[in-house]
């Protein structure tokens, strides 16, 4: 019973280690893409896979997408919270500048796909 359980405790990590490293990988091939918003309103999309300067919001803020991140590089904002912030790289992440209304946001070029069926 006891090896039993051991052996079945193995699998579910071999299943949830792959899983994970898929997962890892497919973030890893910079199949993303970066979505800009100003005030709510879409003002751009861009690809992970190439390295680019985007100016924002008639220069309020400059993004540099690089080796497959995005990161808020300059603003003009007093707080320069998105500045600090982290680069992104996976679904869902996003940099957000309160004062100048920017959002970045990546998302997979899958989910992109289906908005823009249903738009
Ligand atoms: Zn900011």
């Amino acid at each position: 019973m006891k090896k039993k359980d051991w052996i079945l405790i193995f699998v579910v990590l071999c299943v949830a280690a792959s899983a994970y490293l898929a997962h890892y990988f497919l973030r890893d091939t910079g199949k993303g893409e970066v979505i800009v918003e100003v005030n709510g309103k879409l003002t751009g999309t861009y690809s992970l896979n190439e390295d680019q300067e985007i100016t924002i919001n008639q220069g309020s803020n400059l993004l540099e997408i690089k080796n497959g991140k995005a990161n808020m590089i300059e603003a003009d904002c007093p707080d320069q919270l998105c500045v600090h912030q982290r680069a992104v790289s996976a679904s869902n992440e996003n940099i957000i500048c309160l004062p100048n209304k920017v959002v970045v946001e990546i998302r997979s070029k899958g989910e992109s796909q289906i908005d823009a069926v249903t738009n």
